[in-house]
């Protein structure tokens, strides 16, 4: 929908927000589309807005403008007397979706198997509630892109080994940043049998990684950023961890969501950025900072994030009370706690 189309809308989601006040705290993910992150009264990452989430304390209800596993997140952290609503619930997310309880548990059987139990698992924020649950009930932490350095070195303090899911390119570049060798990671596939890993092999990793990625991210290419930097020479190319390895290595940087917008407001003006990330994100940077030339490495939509519309939200708010919240499971939402707790502790 073109911007001119959607004026009326953002006029009367102006008014509804202007109605309901400090009732409500709407919180946009870096993904969403523009007209919905103008409104957001806290724009971020996953890290940023599970935290704006847990510091709150004047709204009543927290409107998450994101996918699915965020708003659990929320869910888990906010205050006993707030209700969250996710405004667009069929917005999921597939990494998310890459691994479950059930396959969490047969890598745990089979590393006790190796004589590997002591493991501590790490789960990235991009993750169900219910894996978040299993993991704070053995231990482990939550992270995001912005802090898996710091949650690795803390699982890496406890035990000898980690299993990190579900992201394997974002486990594979966080422990090469820490200096870790490939041969200090195996690669646990939860459809294969035994994870296609043998007992060996686990017993002797420092890193389990997982099988899972984002079909947005992983797909940014080499030949890309070398197209790249042969179409704009000087630029510099920046990418996201969940990035393939080989793609963060051919970059002139890697990083978080925060991360890539910070080195967009400090670039100097007339420098030029390719960024490799979720392209609304970088059509936004792009339109703030006129003065600097931000492209993106290649166009790469979350089909999931854009799912909320302005006209959905808009429905969302001008019925407030009427929208179902966020629900979980009294365990789940108290093992998750555990996990996302020790996160905002790291
Ligand atoms: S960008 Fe990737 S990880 Fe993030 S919500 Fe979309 S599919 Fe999931």
């Amino acid at each position: 929908m073109s911007s001119t189309a959607e004026d009326p809308v953002m006029e009367r989601l102006r008014a509804a927000l202007a109605r309901l006040g400090p009732d409500v705290l709407l919180l946009t993910h870096h993904y969403q589309r523009a007209g919905i992150v103008a409104l957001g009264h806290r724009v971020g990452d996953s890290y940023e807005l599970a935290r704006a989430a847990a510091e709150n304390q004047n709204a009543r209800t927290i409107v998450f403008c994101g996918v699915r596993f965020m708003a659990e997140a929320a869910e888990v952290l906010r205050r006993e007397d707030q209700r969250v609503v996710h405004p667009e619930p069929l917005a999921g997310c597939p990494m998310a979706d890459m691994a479950d309880e059930g396959q969490a548990d047969s890598a745990w059987r089979a590393l006790a198997a190796a004589g590997a139990a002591d493991t501590v698992p790490v789960v990235y924020m991009n993750s169900s509630a219910a894996l978040k649950a299993w993991v704070g009930e053995r231990g482990g932490c939550v992270c995001t892109s912005s802090n898996a350095q710091r949650a690795f070195e803390w699982a890496l303090s406890r035990a000898p080994r980690l299993l990190f899911f579900p992201d394997e390119h974002l486990g594979r570049n966080t422990a090469r940043r820490l200096g870790m060798a490939d041969a200090e990671m195996v690669l646990w596939d939860p459809a294969a049998s035994g994870g296609g890993v043998s007992p060996e092999a686990l017993a002797r990793a420092r890193v389990v990684l997982w099988k899972g990625f984002c079909h947005v991210h992983t797909a940014f290419t080499v030949a890309q950023v070398r197209a790249a930097r042969d179409r704009w020479p000087g630029a510099r190319v920046l990418v996201h961890p969940e990035c393939l390895s080989e793609v963060v290595q051919a970059a002139d940087g890697a990083g978080s969501t925060s991360f890539l917008v910070r080195a967009v407001a400090e670039a100097d003006p007339g420098s030029t950025l390719v960024i490799g990330t979720e392209i609304n994100l970088i059509s936004r940077l792009a339109a703030q900072y006129p003065d600097r030339t931000v492209l993106p490495l290649h166009r790469s939509l979350c089909p999931n994030m854009y799912r909320l519309s302005p006209e959905k939200l808009l429905e969302t708010l001008e019925n407030l009370d009427a929208q179902p919240p966020v629900e979980l499971p009294a365990h789940i939402n108290a093992s998750a706690k555990l996990a996302l707790q020790r996160m905002l502790e790291l």
